[in-house]
């Protein structure tokens, strides 16, 4: 199977516009969303069943039974991440404790057991394609492994699949790294901005640790010609495969709202996408016989 990441540098970029139209065009068995703290793939990619549900587990988090609690004090004194308060009782406050077990060793009682912690949900939709994605509960840290467990669900569930379409986090943190481990192309959707151009460079170099090929497209270059030219030439300049420009389209929000993709309107930016897809599968495939 070929896995196609797509990434930006921050959401509203196009990146779920692009992903959404090429699942589309590609008739793509295998996709999924790594976008985990806003995920929205699946708004367009309307599905027919529920999907498979399973939480996913961060580092476990200490529990206070109240039953046992003595109120002696020493594990809201010994947290050094002011984890524990005592207001009716002494409870955990769940995002500050870090799991260090500190308090499990200080109380006398033994009132308190490290629990495992729900930090998100994978869902899983199987038909006939399947369909992976995931929600992290906000303020909880471990993206990157949430994406790395995303992937392995999609790998697994769609080994016969030719193709694998990845919507990718934001960004160029842990989750980023995670998203693009183990693929073999990556489609940078840039805007024609100075900020889109700095978070170009910044995924080209996070990139260049990995094998993957890179590819850059602009998404609405029609705003800022002059840009759009600056990000063309350093492509250029720096070997890098540029696959095309997508005029601004008014109608892409309400479409995607509508659970359809760009490719679903016929116009410029569904041929503009077409033609990105035609280059990026003959750099993905570039070295085949
Ligand atoms: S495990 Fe550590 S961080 Fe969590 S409540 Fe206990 S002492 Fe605080
Ligand atoms: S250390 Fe144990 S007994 Fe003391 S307040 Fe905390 S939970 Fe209660």
């Amino acid at each position: 199977m070929k896995k196609i990441l797509i990434l930006s540098g921050k959401g509203g970029t196009g990146k779920t516009t692009l992903s959404s139209a090429l699942i589309r065009l590609l008739d793509a068995k295998a996709y999924a969303d790594c976008d985990v703290d806003a995920p929205n793939l699946h708004l367009v990619m309307e599905e027919e069943n529920e999907p498979l549900k399973s939480d996913f587990l961060g580092l476990p988090a200490a529990y206070i039974d109240p039953a046992k609690c003595i109120s002696c004090d020493l594990c809201r004194q010994n947290c050094r991440f002011d984890a524990i308060t005592n207001i009716n009782g002494y409870i955990v406050n769940d995002h500050a404790c870090e799991g260090c077990k500190v308090c499990t060793l200080v109380c006398p009682s033994d009132a308190i057991e490290m629990v495992p912690r729900v930090i998100g949900h994978l869902s899983l939709y199987k038909n006939g394609h399947v369909f992976s994605t995931a929600e992290l509960k906000m303020g909880s840290g471990n993206s990157g492994l949430l994406v790395t467990e995303v992937k392995k669900h999609l790998y697994v569930n769609s080994k016969n699949a030719d193709i694998a379409i990845i919507d990718g986090s934001p960004g160029i943190g842990c989750p980023v790294i995670a998203s693009i481990s183990g693929v073999d192309l990556v489609i940078l959707v840039s805007e024609p901005t100075i900020s889109g151009f700095s978070d170009m460079e910044r995924i080209i170099k996070t990139s260049e640790g990995f094998p993957a090929k890179v590819a850059v497209c602009v998404n609405k270059f029609d705003l800022h010609l002059e840009n759009t030219e600056k990000i063309i030439s350093y492509c250029s300049e720096n070997g890098i495969p540029f696959v095309g420009t997508i005029p601004f389209d008014k109608d892409a929000s309400s479409l995607i709202n509508q659970g359809k993709t760009l490719a679903d309107k016929d116009g410029p930016a569904r041929d503009s996408i077409i033609k990105i897809m035609e280059r990026s599968m003959k750099i993905l495939n570039e070295g085949d016989n």
